[in-house]
């Protein structure tokens, strides 16, 4: 091992640090942003430039950078008990009271909660679920797992192959077995002349026709996020789950809420299955569930799925899964508090009172004349660039405008992510109304000197 260099920290980490979901020429030639700290909704780097974050780092920091309850929450449970597993019946204290909390506030009249360390693990872990059920329900051919294109599951294989991303092909995924239903973004995929509702309806015949021709009795299970995130906040079209859940009812498959992005308030309501009429049979959780101070997954099943798992497992006397750092009590105890702080100290609520504001000057950037659709619900939104609104064509690939943008705009002291063509925001639960007028005039300006660079 070298002695620690003089050089710079980007110097650093470009000798020692591999970046994943990086763009390698931006990095080469920007070079990393190396931070030290946060305070409210900025962070802060090396250099001791200010940034705001409109994307609560991933999502996950809707508490801002340095909350002081959340901050003295660690300290005293690294007092107390800071580390310990879930394995063998044994379990932190912490971890328990955690579990009764989070099914207090579920959506569901009972239900049982398993621990992962991140939002992949938890996807991964509910596949493997409902496969050991039917496994052991003597229907050991249902394996297939239905989600849709465009959405976003995590990265480990299995999550990897539900996320409907060409950039899985890298990997060779998705795996067999792993099916992509039409995704319901009607700005995007709405025929000529087709109605929001017929969109719908087609969408719900669609999936049914791929249910049909797949097998019903192969198919374990449907993931579906309530809005999809990464794959540049897209809300479902009108009625699109109450359209659809008949349809899983009727050939008796399992419905997944993947709330890794919307649990917890990022829509407005706790849940986003709620919002959007989902009843789902089990809600996976990660993200916010620690405000982003710590990595926690959650898988909350309903009362079917819980009482299945709990016969099964019985039978085989086990459920043979299990991550080591799975509910550990450090991570528990940020979560109960996170959650107290979400739901005590007024977060929920000023999402609610933002969002107005928020949705207001996003549409406001929407009318922009490449601007295509803007589209939120709460405290997430998308603007998508288009060369020509009416027929929605996409900009020359090479003009790379979304990253041009976030990168004018990360020169201005704004965060803000590019994902395709769109621009995504999705800032802490805490951003006042002034901090979202400032974060839009900020992309505002930066749009104006970026679309004038490009020559357009
Ligand atoms: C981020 C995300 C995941 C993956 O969570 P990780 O903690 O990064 O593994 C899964 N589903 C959704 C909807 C996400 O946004």
């Amino acid at each position: 091992m070298l002695a620690q260099s003089t050089n710079s920290w980007e110097q650093r980490d470009k000798e020692y640090v591999f970046h994943g979901f990086t763009d390698m020429s931006t990095l080469n030639s920007s070079g990393p942003v190396v931070l030290t700290h946060g305070e409210g909704i900025n962070v802060y780097d090396v250099h001791g430039k200010s940034y705001m974050d409109a994307n609560s780092g991933l999502w996950n920091n809707v508490a801002g950078f340095n909350h002081q309850g959340l901050i003295d929450t660690i300290c005293d449970q690294a007092r107390r008990f800071p580390g310990y597993h879930a394995f063998f019946g044994r379990i932190a204290d912490t971890t328990v009271s955690l579990s009764e909390k989070l099914v207090q506030i579920s959506p569901f009249e009972r239900s049982k909660v398993y621990f992962t360390n991140s939002g992949s693990e938890a996807n991964d872990t509910m596949v493997k679920m409902l496969w050991m059920l039917h496994r052991r329900n003597g229907q050991p051919q249902r394996r297939k797992i239905v989600t849709r294109l465009n959405a976003y599951h995590g990265v480990t294989v299995a999550s990897a192959s539900m996320t409907g991303k060409a950039y899985n092909e890298e990997f060779g995924l998705p795996l067999p077995g792993f099916l992509h239903a039409d995704c319901p973004h009607y700005w995007r995929f709405g025929l000529d002349g087709e109605s929001e509702a017929e969109f719908t309806a087609r969408m719900a015949r669609n999936l049914e026709e791929l249910i049909v021709k797949e097998g019903p009795d192969t198919i374990a299970g449907m993931f579906a996020e309530p809005v999809m995130g990464a794959g540049g906040v897209i809300p479902p079209s009108e009625g699109y789950f109450e359209a659809i859940r008949p349809i899983l009812r009727r050939y008796s498959i399992p419905l997944v809420a993947d709330e890794v992005i919307c649990g917890f308030g990022r829509t407005g309501e706790m849940w986003g299955n709620e919002k959007y009429n989902m009843e789902p049979d089990a809600i996976v959780t990660s993200k916010c569930i620690t405000a982003g101070y710590f990595p926690m997954g959650a898988i909350i099943l309903g009362p079917n799925l819980s009482d299945e798992l709990q016969r099964v497992s019985e039978e085989a006397e086990e459920f043979p899964h299990g991550f080591t750092a799975g509910g550990n009590p450090l991570g528990s105890a940020i979560a109960l508090k996170a959650l107290d702080v979400i739901e005590n100290e007024g977060l929920l609520e000023n999402v609610t009172k933002v969002s107005p504001r928020f949705i207001k000057r996003l549409n406001k950037l929407g009318e922009h004349e490449y601007a295509g659709e803007a589209r939120g619900v709460g405290l997430m939104g998308a603007v998508e660039l288009v060369a020509d609104k009416i027929t929605k064509e996409a900009l020359p690939d090479d003009l790379q405008v979304s990253e041009r943008i976030a990168n004018k705009a990360l020169e201005k002291g704004l965060i803000c992510r590019p994902l395709g063509a769109a621009i995504v925001l999705g800032p802490p639960f805490i951003i006042t109304e002034a901090q979202v007028d400032e974060m839009f005039d900020i992309l505002e300006a930066t749009m104006e000197e970026v679309f004038t660079d490009v020559g357009l």
